[in-house]
């Protein structure tokens, strides 16, 4: 597709010809290299008669400077300078809206695609551990999702599209920007240490533009980030993991949020297709292609908690029967309630309770903090007003309802 673009602005431009390159569609468009891998941009270089390095080159100035103007890119000749200038460009999603929590945590929404286009969400958290400072950011990777799990706002807003490359790295590319637009070139570092492909969509329904960008983000001309601190989240497309497994060395984490077959069934639909069997087996065949230096050690597990839903003790004791055979994390997430959810935040204690279970049982279990709450940054959040086109809300508040009642008539 990019060199297909670049024939059509050479023909255009009336530079070259060559039996390659094709009449274009639209004359002015312009390749965007800020999505291209480095085999992808090798090539584009081959095929302007350039040499192999000036891939390398230009990846740096755009990823590790956070230059988008081809006039600032100094060891380049200002000959080929001249010709990207008319072929390409480099263009990241435009930021329509932002915001910086007191708390450090930052969101950005883009607009992705032409005229009033789509909207998509970026969350970037900070925090403080032992190993230092981490700045964690949660890339989307599709403009809403199919997948209508019942407790996500993005579910509910129904697929439009997958994103592009070049939107999904883009992401990453604004949001090491945003600390350094006042920094002078030379002196601009990388800020972002760790990447969760956890935001809207399943990563794993747009796998090749997914697969590029985690390639962008590990290569050492680009963000050269360790690929332990690249995660993917999936909320369980059994055969996208075991080709994810061949195809690169990322963390892969588990979006599971329920620890029985007919509790899943309800909220993470998927699970219908691929029951918790074949995921579990699925993760267990993706941490044996572990190698020494791999980022498969273990699987992290996601489980949203839901007031009266999936947090009782029975849950937490089917959970580490699940996952007794599976080097596991697990993390714990307080649920965010969003307009109309069909759901509410367990109690601190009910969490706390879940926690010491899986604990004691020997897992590490952690709970997520929650984080940007003054932005509505916290994930379940994404983007704009949440119309349910669904009455499963209104079905779940009953279901959870009469669940409540029953636990109350226990005692
Ligand atoms: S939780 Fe993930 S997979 Fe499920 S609907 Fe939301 S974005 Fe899609």
């Amino acid at each position: 597709m990019a060199l297909e673009a670049v024939g059509s602005s050479l023909v255009s431009d009336g530079q070259q010809n060559t039996a390659t390159l094709h009449q274009p569609a639209n004359p002015v468009q312009k390749v965007n290299l800020l999505g291209m891998s480095r085999a992808e941009l090798e090539k584009f270089f081959e095929d302007l008669g350039e040499k192999k390095f000036r891939a390398g080159q230009v990846m740096k100035w755009i990823h590790q400077y956070f230059v988008t103007d081809f006039a600032e890119m100094t060891n380049i000749s200002g000959k080929l300078r001249d010709k990207l200038v008319q072929i390409c460009e480099i263009k990241a999603p435009e930021v329509v809206h932002r915001n910086y929590s007191k708390d450090g945590t930052r969101k950005w929404v883009f607009r992705v695609g032409e005229g009033k286009g789509s909207l998509v969400e970026t969350v970037l958290i900070p925090a403080e551990d032992k190993t230092g400072s981490r700045k964690t950011l949660c890339i989307s990777s599709q403009v809403g999702c199919a997948l209508d799990c019942s407790f996500c706002s993005t579910g509910k807003q129904g697929f439009q599209r997958d994103l592009t490359p070049a939107e999904i790295i883009g992401q990453l590319w604004m949001a090491n920007f945003s600390y350094m637009e006042d920094v002078p070139v030379a002196e601009r570092e990388r800020s972002v240490t760790n990447v969760v492909m956890m935001g809207m969509g399943e990563p794993l329904l747009n796998y090749d533009a997914v697969l590029s960008s985690m390639r962008i983000m590990l290569d050492d001309f680009a963000y050269g980030m360790s690929k332990r601190r690249v995660t993917l989240s999936t909320s369980g497309v059994v055969p996208k993991i075991d080709q994810l497994a061949q195809d690169i060395d990322v963390a892969l984490a588990i979006s599971l949020h329920a620890p029985n077959d007919e509790l899943r069934n309800e909220l993470v639909p998927i699970n219908k297709k691929y029951p918790l069997e074949q995921l579990i087996t699925a993760c267990q065949r993706y941490i044996a292609k572990d190698g020494n230096e791999s980022a498969r050690k273990h699987v992290t597990i996601e489980y949203v908690m839901l007031d009266g839903v999936n947090d009782q003790p029975e849950h937490a004791q089917q959970l580490l029967k699940l996952l007794k055979n599976l080097p596991s994390k697990i993390n714990l997430i307080p649920f965010n309630p969003f307009p109309h959810a069909p759901y509410g935040r367990s109690s601190r204690n009910r969490i706390i309770a879940f926690q010491k279970t899986l604990s004691d049982a020997g897992f590490v279990c952690t709970i997520r903090q929650t984080r940007g709450d003054d932005i509505d940054a916290a994930c379940g959040q994404l983007v704009g007003q949440v119309a349910d086109r669904t009455r499963r809300a209104a079905q779940w508040q009953k279901k959870i309802a009469e669940k409540n009642e029953i636990i109350r008539s226990k005692g």
